[in-house]
């Protein structure tokens, strides 16, 4: 209708794509996680620095008042360090008891990531486990096996409409990855450009040997490192495409996929 805004209903938008410290420090990409809307649910995914900004800043604004959940993949911080205020915008302020935070057990307790003050605000913090199943309103996520990375992580299996999504976050190449991962779209996190001997994280090698067994219908490449900035993700993605005839694009800051 005339005048009437559509309000877009199922989307992931990309409130950051930095991967490890050096992108997100000099913040050559946003660092802000991702925003998923799925039918009534709003979930947040890994709340990196700035992820309150660009919440504020995305057009049409994104609300964390109307967040359902927040998941945390891992506790480090280019995933997690917008948390405690996300809690706070989550529960207006720590006044309306609502949400529930998922993250793994090492991201509490000890060391907790999420502080004192904030930790009754949610109605509920879900310690994860691996191969698990867990349901926010209409929205049902699986966890994977533990990744190989220096935290507890686990990645996310989860439908939007009849679309299966998968993110592959941060970890060392393993090939159980592929028996997890087998979905329609596939988000990757790409870190290096070249693999790096005992660091634990994908490199563009890694991507290409997933893409090349699994044949998603569609594969998003994220969490940029230094070295992929230098090589142009645009370019990269292009060629993997070739490749193997398959869509793959490079995501960017704001970029959204609908649904
Ligand atoms: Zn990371
Ligand atoms: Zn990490």
């Amino acid at each position: 209708m005339a005048g009437v805004k559509q309000e877009r209903k199922n989307y992931i938008k990309f409130l950051g794509t930095a991967g490890a410290r050096f992108v997100m420090i000099k913040q050559l990409r946003a660092s802000g996680g991702l925003w998923v809307s799925s039918g009534e649910t709003n979930i947040l995914i890994d709340p990196g620095p700035g992820s309150i900004v660009r919440c504020a800043s995305s057009r049409p604004k994104l609300d964390p008042g109307k967040l359902d959940a927040i998941i945390l993949t891992h506790r480090h911080l280019d995933h997690a360090n917008d948390i405690n205020v996300m809690i706070e915008a989550m529960t207006e302020g720590g006044f309306k008891k609502r949400g529930v935070v998922f993250c793994p057990s090492d991201a509490i307790g000890d060391d907790s990531i999420i502080l004192r003050h904030a930790i009754n605000f949610p109605e509920k913090i879900q310690v994860i486990e691996p191969n698990h199943d867990y349901q926010v309103k209409d929205f049902n996520f699986t966890t994977s096996m533990p990744h190989i990375h220096p935290a507890q992580t686990y990645g996310l299996k989860f439908n939007i409409k009849n679309t299966s999504v998968g993110l592959l976050t941060d970890t060392r190449y393993f090939p159980q990855l592929i028996d997890f991962y087998k979905t329609d779209v596939l988000i990757i996190s790409v870190v290096f450009y070249q693999p790096r001997q005992g660091i634990d994280h994908l490199s563009f090698k890694d991507a290409e040997a997933i893409i090349s067994q699994l044949k998603p219908k569609k594969v998003v490449l994220t969490h940029f490192g230094m070295t992929m900035l230098k090589a142009k993700p645009l370019l990269q993605a292009e060629k993997l495409s070739r490749a193997f005839g398959v869509e793959v694009v490079a995501a960017y800051d704001g970029m959204s996929l609908d649904f």
